[in-house]
């Protein structure tokens, strides 16, 4: 059974994954080209960031979070672009595998 978590006071996977920054991956969130973000300039100029490959991918700001997202991580958080969000960010489920290294990584319990 799945743990309910509240992505509300998380944010954890809206950031880039320590396994990917050692590596140096700077680039995290594919955006697929189905998604509305990449029809809309204002957005698409703001938010995505194409990689050396010219495939989309969201912009990260200095400290390797989503540029999309506001607030505090493990306090209080919201996707400035929830309704154009990219299908990786949709596919990721509170209480998953996924979600759980992401909060662990975060310090957020
Ligand atoms: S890490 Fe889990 S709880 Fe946190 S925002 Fe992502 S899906 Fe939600
Ligand atoms: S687009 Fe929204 S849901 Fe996806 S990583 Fe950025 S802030 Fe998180």
């Amino acid at each position: 059974m799945r743990t309910r978590l509240d992505c509300t006071t998380c944010g954890a996977c809206c950031t880039n994954p320590e396994e990917n920054r050692a590596e140096g991956f700077l680039y995290y969130v594919e955006v697929d080209r189905s998604c509305s973000l990449l029809y809309r300039p204002d957005l698409r100029k703001r938010y995505v960031v194409e990689d050396p490959e010219g495939i989309p991918h969201l912009r990260m700001d200095p400290a390797q979070r989503c540029s999309a997202l506001v607030g505090k991580l493990g306090k209080r958080v919201r996707c400035s672009i929830y309704e154009h969000r990219p299908r990786g960010c949709r596919l990721v489920e509170a209480g998953s595998l996924r979600c759980l290294q992401a909060r662990q990584e975060r310090g957020i319990s």
